[in-house]
């Protein structure tokens, strides 16, 4: 299939983006690395007459870590964040996620801002998120605003996002130093979206669990970090199948599907406490 017919806009400028959602209303869309939005105009599940590509915004572009954070804006590609060193160093659990997002082809051009802000429950970034207490910060017409990862997440494809805002980028605190991380996920094939996926990050007396596909939006549970900074394995395993609610489809039953939840994350808890130092 081919997508229906549509106009295409390129602004160089938040201010022209925003501007053209205004102007369009349901009809407009921003457009970033493409890989989940035309699938489904192809699919005709979305039906929109303006697109508006965010590629020619230089100020969409760019990670840096400094006082203490990590700021990520929404243009930068899987790919970017995969290569980036000081990513690498700062904030390796990034690296490890993105690694495992479908192929190297959707990684060059799918981004992390297009990945947060669709909403799909299968995605892997807003688990991971919301396991770094990031926090998204929206550009609209009323102004800028942040949301945490934590509150952002309303139903599948439903967010607190609203039509005319644009994530412009993501802000993520650095945890302390010899903290543990992991992620795992567990995938039918290579390039495929999750059965289960869970982030972990342990630190001194601290830890939070999120976990990606056992739910209409990503699961992060207080309960489960709390156990788990107490060193209960078992009991931070019992919150998160508490928490998650999955459902039956082509990846498997209910059963099956808690039953991978909790091997993943005993296996995700695992490689972090390796890792804690
Ligand atoms: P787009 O497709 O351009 O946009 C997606 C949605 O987000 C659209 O509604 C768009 O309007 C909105 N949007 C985009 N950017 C912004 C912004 N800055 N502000 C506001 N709204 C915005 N993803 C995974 O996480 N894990 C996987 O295993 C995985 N497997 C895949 C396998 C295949 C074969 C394919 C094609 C995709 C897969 N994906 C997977 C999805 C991929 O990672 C997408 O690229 C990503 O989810 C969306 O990013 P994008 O830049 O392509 O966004």
């Amino acid at each position: 299939m081919i997508p229906a017919g549509f106009e295409y806009h390129r602004p160089t400028d938040i201010a022209s983006a925003i501007g053209i959602l205004q102007q369009h209303g349901d009809e407009a869309r921003v457009i970033a690395g493409g890989h989940s939005l035309i699938p489904m105009m192809k699919l005709r599940m979305a039906d929109l007459a303006h697109l508006v590509d965010l590629q020619a915004i230089d100020d969409l572009r760019g990670i840096e870590i400094a006082g203490g954070e990590v700021r990520i804006a929404a243009m930068v590609t899987q790919h970017e964040m995969i290569t980036h060193e000081g990513l690498g160093t700062a904030l390796p659990i990034l690296r490890e996620a993105a690694l495992q997002i479908a192929d190297p082809q959707v990684r060059y051009l799918g981004t992390v801002g297009g990945n947060v802000a669709n909403g799909d429950p299968g995605n892997d970034m807003p688990g991971l998120m919301q396991c770094v207490d990031a926090r998204f910060e929206l550009v609209g017409p009323e102004g800028t605003r942040e949301v945490a990862a934590r509150a952002f997440y309303e139903a599948a494809y439903f967010t607190a996002r609203g039509d005319e805002e644009i994530l412009t980028q993501i802000r993520i605190p650095l945890p302390a130093p010899g903290n543990g991380y992991a992620y795992e996920k567990q995938k039918r094939k290579i390039g495929d979206y999750a059965t289960a996926a869970a982030a972990v990050l342990i630190g001194h007396g601290t830890a939070s669990v999120a976990m990606t596909n056992l739910a209409d939006t990503p699961i992060w549970s207080e309960d489960a970090g709390t156990a788990l900074a107490d060193g209960d394995v078992e009991g931070a395993v019992a919150a998160m199948l508490g928490a998650i609610d999955p459902m039956a489809d082509n990846r498997g039953p209910v059963a099956f599907k808690k039953h991978v939840a909790g091997v993943i994350l005993r296996r995700a808890i695992a490689r972090a406490q390796q890792r804690a130092g």
